[in-house]
């Protein structure tokens, strides 16, 4: 299985506009930040997580081209603004009706933003056309290979944890939530790669701050884990070097193969 970081930063990305930026070191590549959203190949098939507002110039640069379903994580503007430009997709696609999965706040989310995109085909040549469906807790996409998923808390809402398996390999993507479940650590358990939304250094009600993320990496005990959706409060240079073993910072074009 392979996972590319298409995007590892906050809401409003990084650097902020209009907003002192000094604690970053900008001549670092690493501290530029798009909104987040992942993209993975298993058992042949091409998944795309979440697509927030640079998803078209994210798929330009990790050169993606072809996506077998979705999965939207939440119904967040940083997670869903982007899901239009699936219409490339959606047009390449045979049915021309891209399957897309999310929770029941997300399935509705996207119905208030996306109605021209609900019907059995696209409105027009060129549209986006979505097939909508809940997450099911295991989704079979091929084979062997099953995404697994698990409600995770994230304010005043649930995010969708995601666990990628496929044969003995496994991967897990835990983005956008104030902590893991214990559903939630159990699928991950033993996991190749653990991937944590770890916002900033401080606390926060909604999301997992980077001293958390370690604490719930150690818990997880994946064999490498992975920070994203961070701020501008964290370097890349400064927390890279502060993390303990087996856990990085992950940046925008970042590719992982487990
Ligand atoms: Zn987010
Ligand atoms: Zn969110």
């Amino acid at each position: 299985m392979k996972l590319t970081f298409m995007g590892t930063g906050t809401s409003q990305g990084v650097p902020v506009i209009g907003f002192d930026n000094s604690g970053l070191d900008l001549s670092n590549k690493r501290n530029w930040r798009m909104r987040s959203n992942v993209h993975v190949e298993a058992g042949g098939r091409h998944i795309q997580v979440d697509a927030g507002p640079e998803f078209r110039i994210q798929c330009l640069q990790n050169r993606i081209d072809w996506i077998d379903l979705f999965i939207l994580t939440h119904g967040h503007a940083d997670h869903i603004a982007g899901m239009d430009d699936l219409r490339r997709f959606c047009d390449r696609l045979a049915s021309n009706r891209l399957p897309v999965y999310s929770n029941e706040y997300g399935l509705e989310r996207i119905r208030a933003m996306f109605p021209y995109a609900l019907g059995d085909a696209p409105t027009q040549r060129g549209y986006p056309c979505f097939k909508l469906a809940p997450m099911p807790k295991m989704l079979e996409i091929a084979p062997g290979c099953r995404v697994h998923s698990a409600p995770l808390p994230h304010g005043g809402i649930e995010t969708l944890g995601l666990v990628f398996e496929e044969g003995e390999k496994k991967l897990a993507y835990f983005c956008d939530c104030k902590l893991l479940t214990r559903e939630a650590v159990e699928l991950a358990r033993g996991a190749d790669l653990l991937v944590l939304g770890a916002l900033r250094l401080a606390p926060h009600p909604s999301h997992m701050s980077l001293e958390e993320a370690v604490k719930f990496a150690d818990i997880v005990g994946a064999k490498v884990s992975y920070f994203t959706h961070m701020t501008s409060h964290i370097d890349y240079g400064v927390g890279e070097g502060r993390l303990p073993k087996g856990c990085h910072l992950a940046y925008d074009g970042l590719a992982l193969e487990v």
